[in-house]
């Protein structure tokens, strides 16, 4: 693994346990997953106070997402979290 080059954003990846993108059996999971549009992002933290389960936020209050799709359980959850995104930068992509 390189260094960031200048310029180039270096953001810790999760630190917390979320769904693996692959299920016990290796086979790739399916399903929609939460994306942060980072310039439209302002630091809220409201997303990881609905979203604690995957969703957290780092030092300077940028949320931190979860790799993977989010569970069947939690996606009417991760709904309510994107459209209470005061800033619409949440948001749940359907994977292909
Ligand atoms: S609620 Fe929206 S603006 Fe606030 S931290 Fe989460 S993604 Fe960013």
């Amino acid at each position: 693994m390189s260094a960031p080059s200048p310029g180039q954003a270096s953001r810790p990846g999760p630190t917390f346990p979320g769904p693996s993108a692959r299920g016990r059996d290796g086979s790739e999971q399916t399903g929609p997953r939460l994306r942060v549009d980072w310039p439209a992002c302002q630091a809220h933290g409201l997303c990881a106070e609905l979203m604690p389960e995957l969703i957290h936020v780092d030092e300077w209050g940028y949320p931190v997402v979860a790799s993977g799709p989010v569970p069947e359980a939690l996606v009417a959850q991760a709904r309510r979290a994107v459209s209470s995104c005061p800033t619409l930068a949440l948001r749940l992509q359907n994977s292909r």
